[in-house]
């Protein structure tokens, strides 16, 4: 069933498990997504972020979600994740997403601010929540840049989420989006820390290559989403690989697509969840 993301996300942060966020691209990842956690019986969130709509549009991919949404037997949120632009935004929540994140950690903070409290008003005017980032998680190949001056200030945060009105906050804490160059290790006391000040549910951007027991580290201290990408499209493109390596009919393409969409969900959920 079709449901707001605090719905999922405080009884999350209140029991202290993990829900995965997958960010999805095709009709066969949705497909393997809802059949992932069906199986386990377990809430999910499906998003799409930004970046990604040139290959997979708005307006073709939330009307799917929502459908799918619809239909599951578990809770299901759908959610815009990583808005840059006021008018994208301002489009998924007219689209119907239950929630949505803007991402201004780029910018001045007075401007993240202000730009996350008038996008929080919106979407709560239209039954949407919103989620909001602080601090700089890096990019691919960026961890050994990053240093303690880029990562969530705990008393910065608590100003932030009660000047912004945002309901879950996305925290920097040493995880990078992308592929990991070494196994990271996250900076759990400052989840601790950032979570005992705000109070909301924490959500934890770059999940792909993060050993079991860091997140289940990160959970226990805060942590109550977690975004998934990178770690699908690496299971995805192994798998379109081998096929590729001799002939093949177009529903074992389909096939793997939603194989390895569905594989990489499960083990997550599994971890999450604690199952
Ligand atoms: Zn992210």
């Amino acid at each position: 069933m079709l449901v707001r993301m605090h719905e999922i996300l405080d009884e999350a942060y209140e029991r202290g498990y993990g829900v995965g966020a997958f960010n999805l691209l095709s009709m066969e990842a949705v497909k393997g997504a809802l059949r992932a956690a069906e199986a386990l019986q377990l809430p999910i969130i499906l998003q799409l972020a930004e970046v990604q709509l040139n290959d997979s549009p708005l307006e073709l991919m939330i009307p799917m979600f929502l459908d799918a949404a619809r239909r599951a037997s578990v809770k299901v949120a759908v959610h815009y994740d990583h808005g840059l632009t006021f008018g994208n935004i301002l489009k998924a929540i007219k689209l119907g997403c239950t929630s949505v994140m803007f991402d201004g950690a780029s910018e001045p903070f007075e401007d993240n601010v202000r730009k996350t409290a008038e996008i929080a008003k919106i979407a709560h005017a239209f039954g949407a929540d919103c989620e909001a980032e602080l601090g700089t998680v890096g990019s691919e190949g960026q961890e050994s840049l990053l240093s303690a001056g880029m990562f969530t200030d705990p008393a910065q945060a608590l100003d932030f989420s009660e000047r912004t009105e945002c309901d879950f906050l996305a925290v920097a804490v040493g995880n990078v989006h992308g592929n990991y160059a070494a196994e990271p290790a996250l900076q759990t006391d400052l989840i601790e820390q950032i979570s005992g000040s705000v109070k909301k549910p924490l959500v934890l951007h770059g999940g792909s290559g993060i050993s079991d027991a860091e997140f289940r580290k990160a959970i226990s201290c805060g942590i109550a989403k977690i975004n998934v990408c990178t770690a699908i499209l690496n299971e995805t493109n192994s798998r379109v690989k081998k096929l590729a390596e001799k002939k093949f009919k177009y529903s074992e393409l389909s096939n793997v697509l939603e194989e390895a969409a569905c594989s990489t969900i499960k083990r997550h959920m599994s971890v999450f969840s604690n199952r």
